[in-house]
């Protein structure tokens, strides 16, 4: 374990903003693969998944979808949180809150109920799911992620260390480089 830790504690001390975005969009590429293929624990095909978009995004070879998908592909007739279809109305709800920086664009906004919306309040979403020590929807995060990154390249931010603390709109320090399993997550509520 102590080996674990300081390995971990000295890849810190080089990780770039750009490491640590591509190393959890490589991840969460592998999460989602596995959740559609309904295994429980990650498999060698898993590890394939995450490795070859690792090395891709990293060389320039493979890049990430682009945002007007998902947003295009996110439920509109309920909560993105908790999947409650609450009438008469779902309320728009910042992923990166206005007040931190986050774009006043459809990127930045999904569907929530009154309930989330309130919970959440002017929490940014990373930070509202490490509040109830959940992991988000991996939907949810591929958007989250997607707007960082957009956010890192337009500011020249890649190439930052994160311990620099570079200062983002976005929650960097608590970007997952960690998943749970398969079994743990899913995609939408
Ligand atoms: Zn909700």
């Amino acid at each position: 374990m102590a080996e674990g830790r300081s390995k971990r504690a000295s890849g810190e001390a080089i990780e770039t903003v750009g490491d640590r975005l591509y190393s959890a969009y490589a991840n969460l590429a592998m999460a989602s693969a596995s959740v559609a293929r309904g295994i429980a624990s990650y498999d060698a095909l898993s590890y394939m998944v995450r490795s070859r978009l690792a090395k891709g995004l990293r060389t320039g070879a493979m890049n990430v979808g682009s945002l007007f998908d998902d947003t295009r592909k996110m439920p509109t007739d309920r909560c993105v949180y908790c999947a409650a279809v609450p009438p008469p109305a779902l309320h728009a709800d910042h992923l990166i809150p206005r007040h931190r920086g986050g774009p006043e664009s459809g990127d930045n906004l999904v569907w929530a109920c009154r309930t989330c919306n309130v919970r959440k309040s002017s929490r940014d979403m990373l930070e509202w799911y490490a509040s109830q020590e959940q992991f988000p929807p991996l939907a949810v995060l591929r958007r989250y992620l997607k707007l960082a990154l957009a956010e890192s390249r337009t500011r020249g931010l890649m190439d930052v260390k994160v311990v620099d603390e570079p200062e983002v709109t976005f929650s960097l320090r608590l970007v997952p480089v960690k998943f749970p399993p398969p079994s743990g997550l899913r995609w939408l509520p």
